[in-house]
């Protein structure tokens, strides 16, 4: 795998692609779980070429706590894109991202009122101009994003569509534990009782014949404190916050198969 630390050393590699070979896209902000491993094994399946990208990107983050201690394990990263047989792995810095600032952005006018955007000012703001520009910096045929998020995923297929980029952006389905929580970067972050109402979280989320009402008072019955829970398009979604940690999950309403476990 080639690591690159500068644009410029991965933009003169990206020149020497042939235009023949398909280039897959993952990019994440790293402390990577089976949930990324996912969309890489899928972006390696269905491309010649896979590139991860690495940025804990800081506009997109409406707390600075939060940004200060998302997790950062860049070791057992790399050891975990390599061993998944990734190509490239490009590990931006700050300073050459946002070389002139946060000055230009993505504005979204519609889904930033709603859910994740209502309750987090900014994040789909920062979120879809790092996305754009590391589109334009990788240049893939296709682009993987996880359906945990869903919100970000709808967002960043209808940019793409919106600026007319010759890019496929392809969903791919949340991957869980057996309890049905979500693997998530957060969840590193859970002390081990503040772990089993997570699970417990999971478990009730997913009683899809409960009503929205039902689901609400039932969480914050056992301590969970619900930011919100509610059904757009036949998708139910929530973001819960256990302690200071926050964790987001969605599924399909009346669907056969709403649980992709690892066996984990
Ligand atoms: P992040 O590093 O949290 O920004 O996530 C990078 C990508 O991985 C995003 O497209 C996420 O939606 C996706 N992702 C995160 N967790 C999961 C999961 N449990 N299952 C599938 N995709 C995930």
């Amino acid at each position: 795998m080639q690591i690159f630390h500068t644009l410029a050393d991965w933009r003169a590699v990206r020149k020497t692609i042939p235009v023949t070979a398909s280039l897959g896209f993952v990019p994440t902000m790293g402390n990577l779980h089976v949930g990324h491993a996912s969309l890489l094994t899928t972006s390696r399946q269905e491309n010649d070429l896979t590139l991860a990208s690495i940025f804990v990107n800081p506009t997109q983050f409406n707390k600075p706590d939060d940004f200060t201690h998302y997790p950062r394990t860049l070791e057992a990263d790399l050891a975990l894109l390599s061993d998944t047989g990734v190509d490239y792995c490009l590990l931006p810095q700050e300073k050459e991202i946002y070389a002139t600032g946060y000055t230009y952005k993505i504005d979204e006018t519609i889904s930033h009122q709603l859910m994740e955007g209502k309750h987090r000012p900014g994040h789909f703001t920062g979120m879809l101009t790092i996305v754009m520009k590391l589109l334009q910096l990788v240049q893939p045929q296709r682009a993987y994003f996880g359906e945990k998020d869903y919100q970000q995923f709808q967002l960043i297929r209808d940019m793409v569509t919106s600026f007319f980029l010759d890019i496929e952006i392809k969903p791919c389905p949340t991957i869980r534990e057996t309890s049905g929580l979500a693997y998530s970067s957060r969840n590193n972050r859970l002390t081990p009782e503040q772990r089993q109402l997570a699970d417990q979280f999971a478990r009730i989320f997913h009683q899809s014949s409960l009503s929205n009402e039902q689901l609400i008072t039932a969480l914050t019955a056992c301590g969970v404190s619900v930011d919100y829970l509610e059904e757009h398009e036949g998708r139910r979604f929530t973001a819960v916050n256990i302690g200071d940690i926050r964790l987001i999950d969605n599924y399909k309403l009346n669907s056969s198969v709403s649980v992709t476990h690892t066996g984990a």
